[in-house]
């Protein structure tokens, strides 16, 4: 064929530069990426399977156990979002046509109810609205009732920015021979956790929230009784590339003598995410936890201050990484957060899933996690209250 055969011209918007804005990033996530996280990203690329970047993947095995408190072999990081998590739990833990319980009280529930039906799962819903939160005698009621393989809760509930208690489920859960999954996507780094002292079996989070990681990255881990039950399986998982036999070689967790290769691994990603745990263990985690403590109780202040109302009524039980407001009476949120956005440069949210339309959502974590950050959010608030006409209804 002669070179001139190309039918489809090079696209205009090719031939312009990449045009990315600086914005305050100050809803559920991403977050801000500190400089010394983008550095890293930004170094020379190696080979998936260089000596040196098994030595990376090793450190960020010991910083996920860290960030965990696990002392767990089985320890990785997913190449993908959160949901790359979400997938990998479900599918290599549970098998078609065992009973999982899905915790739902806000869109991760869902999602993963969803993911667990789609791999053929028989999934038990127990639902609460946005906000709500379960006790442990209804988990237990609910899990004797349906024995489940699987017991599914969301620790950082960020699309009602609740954090769920959580001790005593691990135990209920190890009573009744199932395994305890929580995902702390939106909490991990802002809100205590202890994956070994609180026997979660598995346990996830993304990059891109308190960790200030860039998105696409995932770290999860799995105990004992979890590898137990997800190697003795009498199917293969669904996803290949996300199937815990071949990813546990890749992160040199298994008992093989060498690594092979089975995918290519973000190679940037993962020398960012190393560097967001390496911020993390130098900071410690209880300064993490009581830092975003301490902002966010100011954050609370200052809304109330303005006549906001938190949506969450309970201080104890709201996520310190995001915050949501209940909508102020009269206005359209999506004008709020636009005017927001186009006098501020500051992303705020509306709710997400079921909560559309009940919240609005400030999210200030790891590198944003700071007084003068809030005082943004709170002056852009106060702003656009100003200035977002009362709706006539
Ligand atoms: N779980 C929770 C609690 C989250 O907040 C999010 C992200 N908003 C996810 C899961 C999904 O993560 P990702 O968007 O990285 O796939």
């Amino acid at each position: 064929r002669p070179m001139s055969s190309v039918t489809i011209p090079p696209p205009a918007c090719m031939l312009r530069p990449l045009e990315a804005p600086l914005r305050y990033l100050f809803g559920p996530g991403p977050s801000n990426v500190p400089p010394r996280i983008l550095a890293a990203g930004g170094r020379p690329i190696i080979g998936h399977l260089h000596p040196e970047m098994y030595e990376i993947m090793n450190d960020i095995k010991k910083g996920i156990q860290y960030a965990f408190q696990t002392e767990n072999n089985m320890t990785i990081a997913m190449s993908g979002s959160g949901h790359a998590a979400m997938e990998c739990a479900v599918f290599n833990t549970v098998e078609p046509g065992e009973n999982v319980v899905i915790a739902i009280n806000g869109i991760w529930g869902e999602r993963v109810a969803e993911i667990a039906e789609r791999m053929g799962a028989n999934v038990h819903r127990m639902v609460k609205s946005p906000g709500g939160y379960f006790s442990n005698k209804e988990i237990e009621q609910v899990i004797e009732k349906h024995k489940p393989v699987l017991f599914f809760l969301t620790h950082g509930e960020s699309s009602a920015g609740l954090c769920h208690p959580v001790d005593g489920i691990g135990d209920i859960c190890r009573k009744h021979d199932c395994l305890f999954l929580v995902d702390t996507v939106a909490s991990l780094g802002a809100a205590p956790i202890f994956m070994d002292q609180q026997n979660i079996d598995i346990l996830y989070t993304g990059s891109q929230k308190a960790l200030n990681a860039p998105p696409g990255t995932a770290p999860i881990s799995f105990n004992e009784r979890a590898c137990q039950k997800m190697f003795n399986r009498k199917t293969k998982p669904v996803s290949y590339l996300f199937d815990m036999t071949h990813l546990s070689n890749y992160w040199g967790c298994d008992e093989k003598p060498a690594r092979v290769y089975h995918h290519t691994g973000p190679v940037s990603g993962f020398f960012a995410l190393r560097e967001s745990l390496a911020i993390l263990a130098e900071r410690g985690l209880e300064a993490s936890w009581k830092k975003h403590k301490e902002v966010a109780a100011y954050l609370y202040r200052g809304l109330e201050d303005l006549g906001l109302k938190l949506f969450i009524p309970d201080r104890d039980l709201r996520l310190p990484s995001v915050t949501t407001i209940a909508i102020p009476e009269g206005y359209d949120w999506r004008e709020l957060l636009m005017y927001i956005m186009k006098n501020h440069q500051i992303e705020m949210t509306g709710g997400l899933g079921p909560s559309i339309g009940m919240v609005m959502r400030i999210g200030l974590m790891g590198y944003n996690c700071e007084k003068h950050n809030a005082d943004m959010a709170l002056h852009a608030l106060a702003d656009a209250l100003k200035n977002c006409k009362k709706s006539k209804a």
